[in-house]
C-alpha cells in the first residue's frame, strides 16, 4: 500500500475465496463439477485474483458474462473451460472458438446463424452451451417444440455434414433459477421439472450432451438434488455472500467468509460548534461541540450518494455514523474524540468484533449485496491479501 497516495483502497482477502471454495467443493455431490462465476470483474474483487485462487481451490470451470471476460482470461494465461453466460452474435463467434471458450445458444434461429458462419478449416470446433427459459423470462428458449426442432436439425447436420465435428460440438445445456434463494420452494421445483423434460428431449432424439447445469450459489446452498445435471456456477457466494437475507439467515450450510472490505484514513479532524453544519445542503447539523472527520473517499468511489446520513463505519473498534451529503471525493464522519489524522475508518468489513456487511450497507440501499462490490468503482485499488496454507 506504500505506493498510493491516496489511503482509500479495497482489500481482498484471497485465503477466503480460498475457503469458500473447499468448503464448497466439500458440499457438492461427487458428480458435479464446480464452475466459479467471475463477471463483471468478479463481483468487482478481481477476476483473475479470484479465478486464481478458486482454480487453486479446485474449481473446474470459470464463468463469465462477456467475450471480453473471457478473453481478458485466456490473455492474463488462464487455460481453465470458460463459460460465457450472455448472448454473443453470431459473428463474434469464431474469436471464441479460437480461444476456446464455450458459449451459450440463446435459440434455435441463433444456433443456425451460428452454425452458418463456422468454417471448417481444421480448427477444433466450438463448444456450444444450449440456454432454456425454465421460468426466469431473460435468455434462451421457452418452446420444447423450438427446442426438439434444434435437436433434430443437430442430429441432421451431424449425419450430412463431414466437416460436422470440426464445427461445433455440443458441450452443455441449462437454465437459470429464479426463487432458489427464497423460502417458497413451489417455483424452483417448477423449473426443475421443466429441466427435466427437456433433458427428456436430448435422450429422446438420441442427443448425447456431456454437461447440463441450473444451479446458482442458492441452489448450491440448497444442495438441489439433481442427478441430471454434473455443472453448478457458484457466483455471490465464492466471495462469502449469502444470495438473500433469508437464505443467511436459515440455510448456510457452514460459515461464509466475506473476502472484499473496503477502508479509508482520516484526511481531516476538527471540532464544530452547536449549530454548525456539514457539507452540501447542510442536511446535517451539530447539536453540541462535535469531532468532525473528513475521508477521502465520495461517490465518485462508488460510496453511493444514498448513504448520506444512513451509513456507518467502524474506526479503532467503534461504530460512527457517516454525517452530511456524502461528496464526489470527500466524506464526513462523527467522532467520539479527535483522532490523529491517518487513523483507518472501515466502511465495509470488520474491526475487532464489530462488522459493517455488504448486507447491511445493501439494506440502507435498498438492494442486494450483490450490487455493493461491483459499485466500488476501479478508482478504489484492490489490495490483495494472499492465501498461505497452513503447513
Ligand atoms: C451471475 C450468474 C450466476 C451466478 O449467480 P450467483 O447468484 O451469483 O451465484 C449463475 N448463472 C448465471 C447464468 C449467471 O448469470
Amino acid at each position: 500500500m506504500d505506493n498510493l497516495f491516496r489511503k482509500t483502497w479495497v482489500e481482498v482477502d484471497l485465503g477466503a475465496i480460498h475457503d469458500n471454495v473447499v468448503a464448497f467443493r466439500r458440499h457438492l455431490h461427487d458428480h458435479q463439477q464446480l464452475m466459479v462465476v467471475v463477471k463483471a470483474d468478479g463481483y468487482g474483487h478481481g477476476a483473475e485474483q479470484v479465478a486464481d485462487q478458486a482454480l487453486q481451490a479446485g474449481a473446474n470451470w470459470l464463468g463469465v458474462a462477456l467475450l471480453e471476460e473471457a478473453l481478458a482470461l485466456r490473455q492474463a494465461g488462464f487455460s481453465a473451460p470458460i463459460l460465457v453466460l450472455g448472448f454473443i452474435d453470431a459473428e463474434h463467434m469464431s474469436v471464441a472458438r479460437q480461444h476456446n471458450i464455450s458459449v451459450m445458444i440463446n435459440d434455435l434461429d441463433h444456433f443456425h446463424t451460428v452454425y452458418a458462419q463456422l468454417d471448417d478449416q481444421g480448427q477444433s470446433p466450438l463448444h456450444v452451451h444450449i440456454k432454456v427459459d425454465t421460468g426466469m423470462g431473460r435468455l434462451g428458449m421457452r418452446d420444447k417444440g423450438e427446442f426438439e426442432q434444434l435437436c433434430q436439425d443437430y442430429m441432421n447436420l451431424q449425419k450430412d455434414d463431414p466437416h460436422f465435428s470440426t464445427r461445433l460440438h455440443w458441450e452443455g445445456m441449462y437454465t437459470h433459477l429464479a426463487t432458489a434463494d427464497e423460502a417458497d420452494l413451489a417455483f424452483l421445483t417448477e423449473q426443475q421439472d421443466h429441466l427435466s423434460e427437456y433433458i427428456q428431449l436430448l435422450h429422446q432424439h438420441g442427443v448425447n450432451v456431456p454437461f447440463a447445469h441450473m444451479s446458482n450459489s442458492a441452489g448450491i446452498v440448497r444442495r438441489l438434488n439433481d442427478p441430471q445435471t454434473n455443472i453448478v456456477r457458484l457466483g455471490i457466494s465464492t466471495y462469502g455472500l449469502a444470495p438473500s437475507p433469508y437464505m443467511k439467515a436459515n440455510l448456510l450450510p457452514f460459515t461464509l467468509k466475506p473476502a472484499f472490505s473496503l477502508h479509508s484514513r482520516l484526511v481531516h479532524v476538527k471540532k464544530i460548534s452547536s449549530g454548525d453544519s456539514v457539507s452540501y445542503g447542510q442536511t446535517y447539523k451539530a447539536h453540541e461541540e462535535t469531532w468532525i472527520g473528513t475521508l477521502a473517499i465520495g461517490y465518485a468511489d462508488g460510496l453511493s450518494r444514498n448513504l448520506s446520513n444512513k451509513a456507518q463505519a467502524l474506526i479503532e473498534g467503534k461504530r460512527v455514523n457517516l454525517v452530511g451529503r456524502i461528496c464526489m471525493d470527500l466524506t464526513m464522519i462523527k467522532l467520539d474524540q479527535p483522532y490523529p489524522r491517518g487513523t483507518k475508518v472501515t466502511l465495509i468489513g470488520q474491526q475487532n468484533e464489530l462488522e459493517v456487511s455488504m448486507d447491511e450497507m445493501a439494506n440502507h440501499l435498498n438492494t442486494i449485496n450483490y450490487e455493493i462490490p461491483c459499485m466500488i468503482s476501479s478508482r478504489v485499488p484492490r489490495i490483495y491479501k494472499h492465501f498461505s496454507p497452513k503447513c
